[in-house]
Formats: C-alpha cells, structure tokens, sequence
C-alpha cells in the first residue's frame, strides 16, 4: 500500500471514485471580492493573505462570457499537460459567493455549460452564506457537482483574531450546520491553518472532531506562512514571532489525521509557497519536497492512521 493510503484518504481517491476520470481543477476568476477587502469589515485582507489588487474581469464584459472565455482557454492546456479527462471549474481567490444570487447563479452557470466541465468547486468565508446562497448551491448540487471550498481556518477564537479574519469559530460552525441541514447535496471541504502562536496544544485534535460531527466532506491543511506583502509581514519584522518548525507541524498534522473520521478526505497536508522568495517564514514552505518526504517519514513511523485515535463523539473544546 502507498503511503497515501495506509495512513489516510487522499483526495485522489475521492476524486477517482466521484468521477471515474482523472480530474483536474481549473482556476477560474469570478469578479469578487472579500467583506475584508471592501471595507465592510476591513481594507487589508486577512492577516496572512498576500493576494492583492482585485480580480481583473469584473464590470469589463458580460460576466458569464468572461467565465466561459476563461475555461476555454485553460482547457486544452491542461489537457495536454496532465492527461485530464474531466475538469472542476475552481472559483479559487477571493469570496466567491460575496454577490446577489443573479450573478452568483450567472457565473456558476456558465461554468457549468462549458463542456468537459462536471462540475464546481467554490471558494468562500463562513460569514458569506446567506440562505438564499445556500439554497442556490443545493439547487445546483442536485443536478451537478458542486463543492464548497470553506475557509474556516481556525476553530479558535483566539487564533481567528490573530489571523485578522473577521469571524469567530461559532460563525464557522453554524455556516457548517446550516449547510448538512439545507444543502446535503453538496460536498464542503474545510481549509485549516495550524502553526499560530496563538494556537492551543489541541488545536488540531479539537479541529477534527468539530468535523467528525459536521458532516463535511472534505479537509485541507496548510501551515501558517508568513509571506511578503501581508499584515503578517510587517508584524513579523517588527516583533518576531515563533513559525512551526516541520517537525512541530507534522505533529499537528499526525493528531489531526489520528482525530480525523477516515470517511473524511483529505486534500493536503501542507502547502509550498507559490513564490518561494516571497515566503519570509518558516523557511521549509519554500520547498516541495524535502517538506513532504520528512513529513512522510515521520508520519509513518508514528503508525499514523486516519481516525485510529477517535475515542469519543464531538469537540473536547471550542475555546
Ligand atoms: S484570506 Fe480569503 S477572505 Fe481573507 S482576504 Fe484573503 S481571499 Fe479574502
């Protein structure tokens, strides 16, 4: 057995069993923004977000043409690299359900339409959900796929403070709720961050169970980076703060897989940064592979294994 599979359910597998087709993502821009952003809740951007300006098609053209155009173009491309057979349009930056229903319905639409396209994955906040979203998401999850990217992050107040998000960890868990009970058809993956300092010793145990008992999908981890042109930055230069070391992280990552029901996919267990020279701190996001390999090292010889350590039902704390 590989070492995907014998220490837990990679996203691989999910993706082979929901489709039946190698299946790739296609970075698609929706025009959005973020309520951290646009002022209504802040101007900068999360903490440690380094995405900047805004999206570029925004008001230049018919929005739905502007989607179609831009998966036409990725598709071959992808094709030939990768041998892809089936294709996820991935509304991917930004808050990708921070619009009326029209537009929202707009743009997912003609995603949908294009062909080779089986379905969506969208990207978005807990506090961007409201019922009328929701109900166009299982609307469109009833005849297609469609997964709910969630940034929820942390599931501590303290961390989520830290990190400049905007929410609590009670918003995320409502938004999570809210969605098992009005949207069963669709497939939510978490986003976690682990490695703040703010972060307890269970932040990662709590986390699992939290999702054990929500009926998500699906769960995605990276590490806290602290990458140029972010708030994190400035603070880091001025006031240095402690960034996971690997062995730290992978230890996190162990307790959370060992927490983690095995019915759960997981879509990655660290990140790389992007632009490597942009990544100020900790120094090993910077590299692919050495990261993963001592990672899966560690990972075995701690007879790590999805869900092996789930003793009892639900969260120990919310904190
Ligand atoms: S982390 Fe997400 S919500 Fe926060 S500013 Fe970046 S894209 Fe927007």
């Amino acid at each position: 057995m590989d070492f995907e599979s014998s220490t837990h359910f990679p996203y691989s597998k999910y993706l082979q069993e929901t489709f039946q087709a190698k299946t790739y993502k296609i970075v698609v821009a929706s025009g959005l923004t973020c309520p951290t952003r646009d002022g209504t809740i802040a101007k900068a951007g999360c903490a440690f977000c380094d995405l900047r300006g805004s999206s570029s098609f925004y008001g230049k053209k018919g929005r739905g043409d502007s989607v179609k155009e831009q998966i036409q173009s990725r598709i071959p491309g992808i094709q030939k690299r990768f041998g892809a057979e089936a294709f996820l349009a991935y509304f991917q930056s930004y808050t990708n359900t921070y619009s009326d229903v029209d537009y929202l319905r707009e743009i997912y639409e003609a995603a949908l339409a294009e062909p080779g396209i089986r379905g969506l994955c969208v990207g978005t906040r807990p506090d961007c959900l409201p019922d009328p979203v929701i109900d166009l998401l299982e609307e469109l999850a009833q005849k297609s796929y469609v997964s709910l990217e969630l940034g929820v992050q942390s599931f501590e107040d303290k961390s989520l403070l830290w990190l400049e998000r905007g929410h609590d960890a009670q918003c995320s868990i409502d938004a999570l709720e809210k969605l098992r009970v009005r949207a069963p058809s669709v497939h939510t993956c978490v986003h976690l961050m682990f490695g703040q300092p703010t972060d307890t010793p269970e932040v990662a145990k709590n986390a699992a169970l939290i999702l054990n008992d929500l009926g998500v999908k699906g769960a995605k981890l990276h590490q806290l980076m602290v990458l140029e042109h972010t708030k994190l930055a400035e603070l880091y230069r001025r006031e240095p703060f402690h960034t996971v070391s690997l062995e730290e992280y992978t230890n996190l990552v162990i307790d959370f897989v060992d927490h983690l029901s095995p019915e759960i996919y997981i879509e990655r267990l660290s990140a790389t940064a992007t632009h490597p020279d942009e990544c100020i701190a900790p120094e090993w996001s910077r590299n692919r592979w050495a990261p993963h390999n001592k990672m899966r090292e560690m990972m075995l010889a701690s007879g790590c294994k999805q869900g092996r350590r789930i003793i009892s039902k639900g969260p120990t704390t919310l904190s």
